[in-house]
């Protein structure tokens, strides 16, 4: 795989600053039922780094000191993770909002009878990726039947009130370009996916967030192979909009990796882009979440390089979707 961090430099991305921290994302590890195609951290049913119960407390004790609102769990599939339940108790408990980033097909594993309604009962809100609303395409990226599982599991969360306005069990999902171009207007595509899912299936959900790729990982070393990763970078910075520089995720959020190394955001975690190490630990590579307990990050520098480009193009881009219409 072609790495493309070193391919980041072209531009320059104006500098950034962190604002209060609201939110923590944990990748609780790269273990997933599925194996699909264009997965940013090659998970699979074989992956065997997960997130240990000491690194889990770290998390718990950092969300209570530094009074995060929101935990979001990402991985793999975080399910997986045997310490996944008691943690969303946990923080539950400490009425923390917990997101849980699901695949869907991972409800319906042997063994996980129970996780829609333990997701339910803890008001977990839920983001499920579905890459089109059409079978040949889902499965073509995520792997054969898995259209068919996810609408099976969407309908099983919908009995639970899942997607149900004033249920308040939010079930979102994400929608990514198959190739190099911008998403389209998010609430004209959130229309389509409601109508055709609803007719089609009786489907319901929330919101659909629209997300740029990032020129990253397997997607960005594809375009480097295929010649394309310049015209790409082009396409984002010249899409550029000033005004989504105040919204962008990592000045709110902090990512966390299955070890406890942490990071500006899930896309330089990706790009293993460390967070820059606060005053005390300068000169380290690396910094671990409980060296951050009682730290305060607010006006820390945040790492940036000309892939933020991709949080900023157009109608912008975050882990929660569109960040102007
Ligand atoms: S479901 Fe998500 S984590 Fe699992 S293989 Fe697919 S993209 Fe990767
Ligand atoms: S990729 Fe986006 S979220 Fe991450 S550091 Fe750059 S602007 Fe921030």
């Amino acid at each position: 795989m072609h790495a493309t961090l070193p391919l980041m430099r072209q531009y320059g991305f104006p500098a950034l600053r962190r604002g209060r921290l609201e939110t923590l994302q944990v990748n609780l590890g790269y273990r997933c039922n599925q194996s699909c195609l264009h997965c940013h951290v090659n998970a699979g049913p074989n992956r065997t780094e997960t997130m240990s119960r000491e690194t889990i407390s770290d998390v718990l004790v950092f969300v209570q000191v530094s009074k995060i609102r929101n935990l979001d769990l990402t991985g793999g599939a975080p399910e997986l993770n045997p310490h996944f339940r008691d943690l969303v108790e946990k923080a539950r408990e400490l009425d923390v909002h917990v997101i849980d980033r699901c695949n869907l097909t991972v409800l319906l594993e042997p063994g996980q009878e129970g996780l829609a309604n333990f997701l339910a009962g803890h008001r977990v809100e839920l983001i499920a990726s579905l890459p089109c609303y059409t079978e040949e395409l889902v499965d073509r990226q995520r792997g054969k039947g898995v259209y068919e599982r996810s609408i099976q599991a969407l309908r099983r969360l919908n009995t639970l009130g899942y997607g149900t306005p004033g249920s308040g069990l939010v079930l979102n999902l994400v929608y990514n370009p198959q190739g190099p171009a911008l998403p389209p207007p998010q609430e004209a595509l959130e229309a389509d996916y409601k109508r055709v899912l609803g007719e089609q299936h009786g489907v319901r959900f929330n919101r659909l967030l629209a997300l740029a790729n990032m020129p990253i990982q397997r997607f960005g070393s594809t375009l480097v192979s295929k010649g394309q990763f310049n015209d790409y970078m082009a396409l984002l910075h010249g899409a550029h909009r000033d005004e989504n520089l105040a919204s962008v995720m990592c000045r709110t959020l902090l990512s966390v990796d299955w070890r406890g190394f942490v990071y500006d955001c899930d896309f330089n975690q990706m790009l293993d882009l460390p967070l820059p190490p606060p005053e005390g630990l300068r000169g380290r590579k690396r910094v671990q979440l409980s060296e951050l307990i009682g730290r305060d990050l607010d006006g820390h520098p945040i790492a940036v390089r000309d892939h933020c480009y991709g949080c900023t193009a157009g109608q912008g881009s975050s882990c929660g979707g569109a960040l102007h219409e």
